[in-house]
């Protein structure tokens, strides 16, 4: 099954060129339904063209300004994991609305059941680099911040077995000035935020919720950043989803025009570390033998 196609309408599309930054809609289309009366759900979707690797989020990028006043993009970084993912997973169903995930290559290796999860419920996935690497790190290297992004890339479609959107987060929102070029040559859109939650050193989930509410009433919209990694954010979602439907605001979905297309040395090396080594080629039955039964 592919993820690509979804059911949802296409509300507007949004151009790599300011000039035509806003498209009118596209064919409508049925709307998914949600058996939860008056839930949050999903108020538009909006259609990137990743062509160039256009950036979003106004900490760090002021160009693309496509959100209207009470509207918000939820998006979560750091997975797939147990427990807290899924929980995430289960607050949106709940009130029928979609994020943007950011899985961390090596996790979505470990946890693929969870990131198949992530994207049978129609959420969007892009990728967050192999190992969660600084792409700004004086270390850094070209070679090194390519093999970050391409494995990252690579590792969600081996999990998924189908292609993730070309939507980029830099670790700790370092945008390595190489990285940035290299995505433009990928076509990857980057994502920051408007709106950091914090949620990584928050001590509880209310303080969680109350840093994005604080933070939303004051600028009135945005791209949220939270982390589907974290327990306290996995707690604090059903009240924070339930405090923005209560303030108004609504949920923006991010979808990518056209799917990644990942680099097949990359997916090739995954495949083969995955593999242990066979050196014994010897028949089960010389090796092992029932001696008592
Ligand atoms: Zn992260």
């Amino acid at each position: 099954m592919s993820f690509w196609r979804e059911d949802v309408a296409i509300t507007a599309a949004i151009s790599a060129q300011p000039a035509a930054a806003l498209k009118p809609a596209a064919a409508a289309q049925p709307k998914t339904v949600c058996a939860t009366p008056d839930a949050l759900g999903v108020s538009r979707v909006v259609e990137i063209d990743t062509t160039g690797g256009p950036g979003f989020g106004f900490e760090h990028f002021k160009q693309f300004d496509f959100l209207a006043d009470k509207e918000v993009v939820l998006t979560f970084d750091d997975g797939p994991w147990p427990g807290n993912t899924p929980a995430v997973l289960k607050a949106l169903a709940d009130e029928c609305t979609k994020a943007v995930f950011f899985p961390i290559g090596k996790h979505a290796t470990y946890h693929p059941e969870i990131l198949r999860q992530v994207a049978a419920a129609g959420h969007t996935v892009g990728a967050h680099t192999w190992s969660h690497a600084n792409l700004n790190s004086k270390k850094m290297t070209g070679q090194l911040a390519k093999d970050e992004v391409e494995r990252g890339f690579s590792a969600v479609k081996l999990a998924l077995g189908a292609a993730p959107s070309p939507f980029f987060r830099f670790p700790e929102l370092q945008h390595g000035p190489a990285a940035m070029a290299y995505l433009g040559t990928r076509n990857v859109a980057v994502l920051s935020c408007d709106l950091d939650s914090f949620d990584f050193r928050a001590k509880d989930a209310a303080q969680i919720v109350n840093t994005v509410m604080t933070k939303l009433d004051k600028q009135g919209k945005g791209i949220i950043l939270m982390h589907d990694f974290q327990k306290h954010t996995a707690e604090a979602l059903p009240t924070l989803l339930g405090r923005l439907k209560a303030g108004g605001y609504k949920v923006v979905q991010m979808k990518a025009k056209a799917p990644f297309q990942t680099l097949a040395e990359y997916d090739e090396a995954l495949v083969k570390d995955a593999k242990v080594p066979v050196t014994n080629t010897r028949a089960l039955s010389s090796v092992v033998q029932t001696v008592s039964q």
